[in-house]
């Protein structure tokens, strides 16, 4: 008898549910052998590293990276990145609060809790029409203290998967322009929503046509899946370029007592990659292919239990975005997917669309129509 296990919890596999090595890792970590040392990065990481980081979110010709207006250092991944920043805002902004969408991914919460930044939330999500509670969110966005900081998901939303239109983000930035709010982006799967880097990073171009002052956390865990290489990077966009010295130099300073500096293997293998056409290209083909590979199962999930006749609506399986369905099952419902069915996930009904494959999503449609009958 064939049994079942599945894991849909987070990371991406391919279609054989098994964890993914990009090729233009392979080859980077090919070139990277001959001539590797062990020595310390700066206090501050890879500045190559750091370099090509900031044209994948402010673009390839961006003015504001030729004016040197971003502070930006690398960091531990994504998390490493947010939590540089929550104490930055700690130590700089001492009376200040991080507004948070309902839901998120949990771990914000900690860091900013760790950091002893003061939480408060703002509507996202609308379980009802299981997309964006837009009218809410704007509302929370005006009634919030002026000069207020707003942590956003650049794209692919965890754990809703669902994003703001072009038009809801240019609205969104708008309000937060009129109340001086500053803008926190987390952008953790820039090429995972739309299979393209550039398309990922709408969001943030439509801060900056606007004029903000941004900050991003970047994470390549996903897009490179370099999961446990922890590289990624925290930037913020100043003023003018002294401003900038400045703004490094305190990061690096919260960066010192903490670890140092970031580690060297994973940045050179994002600086191999992303300083060469050829590799980067080959990159880019590669995060489409895991994207596609997603929207395919999304595609596949919902055409099965609309085939197995389930009388609910799943079109938020295909119209949510990137890595997660939000499914709308119940914790309860969850629990019996878990107990009788071998299927795991997190409770509050998060699919990681990345762990479904041709070979279970029929077995998987099959379990979520029985415990939704
Ligand atoms: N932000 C969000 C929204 C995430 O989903 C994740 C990963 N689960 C991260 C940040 C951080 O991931 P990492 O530290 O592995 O880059």
């Amino acid at each position: 008898m064939l049994i079942f296990r599945i894991c849909l919890q987070g990371a991406y596999r391919d279609d054989n549910g098994k964890p993914v090595v990009l090729e233009c890792v392979r080859e980077a970590e090919r070139r990277i052998a001959g001539n590797l040392n062990m020595e310390y990065l700066p206090m501050g990481g890879s500045v190559k590293m750091v370099e090509e980081t900031l044209k994948l979110a402010y673009g390839e010709n961006s003015e504001l990276i030729k004016e040197k207006r971003i502070a930006a250092v690398q960091a531990l991944s994504g998390t490493g990145a947010c939590r540089l920043f929550a104490d930055f805002q700690k130590r700089f902004c001492p009376d200040s609060q991080i507004y948070i969408p309902v839901p998120t991914w949990a771990n914000h919460h900690n860091i900013w809790r760790d950091a002893q930044v003061p939480q408060k939330t703002y509507h996202y999500y609308h379980p009802e029409s299981k997309g964006l509670h837009f009218a809410a969110m704007i509302d929370d966005i005006k009634n919030a203290p002026n000069g207020s900081f707003f942590l956003l998901h650049a794209c692919a939303h965890n754990p809703t998967g669902v994003d703001p239109s072009e038009e809801q983000w240019r609205e969104i930035s708008h309000h937060i322009k009129a109340k001086g709010h500053f803008a926190f982006f987390d952008m953790a799967y820039q090429g995972f929503a739309s299979g393209d880097p550039e398309k990922d990073a709408k969001a943030i171009r439509i801060f900056l046509e606007d004029g903000h002052h941004i900050g991003i956390a970047q994470s390549y865990a996903k897009n490179m899946g370099l999961y446990g290489q922890r590289v990624g990077c925290l930037s913020v966009l100043c003023e003018d370029e002294k401003q900038a010295v400045a703004v490094k130099s305190q990061l690096q300073q919260l960066a010192r007592p903490m670890y140092s500096n970031p580690p060297v293997h994973g940045a050179l293998i994002v600086s191999t990659i992303l300083s060469d056409p050829d590799l980067k290209k080959q990159w880019l083909k590669e995060v489409k292919v895991m994207a596609d590979r997603i929207i395919g199962m999304r595609t596949a999930l919902r055409g099965n239990l609309e085939k197995l006749g389930s009388p609910l609506s799943w079109q938020h399986i295909t119209n949510q975005i990137g890595m997660f369905c939000y499914s709308g099952l119940t914790p309860e419902q969850v629990d019996r997917l878990t107990n009788e069915f071998h299927i795991y996930m997190t409770r509050n009904g998060r699919i990681s669309m990345a762990g479904v494959t041709t070979g279970n999503v029929e077995y998987l449609a099959n379990a979520i129509h029985e415990v939704t009958k």
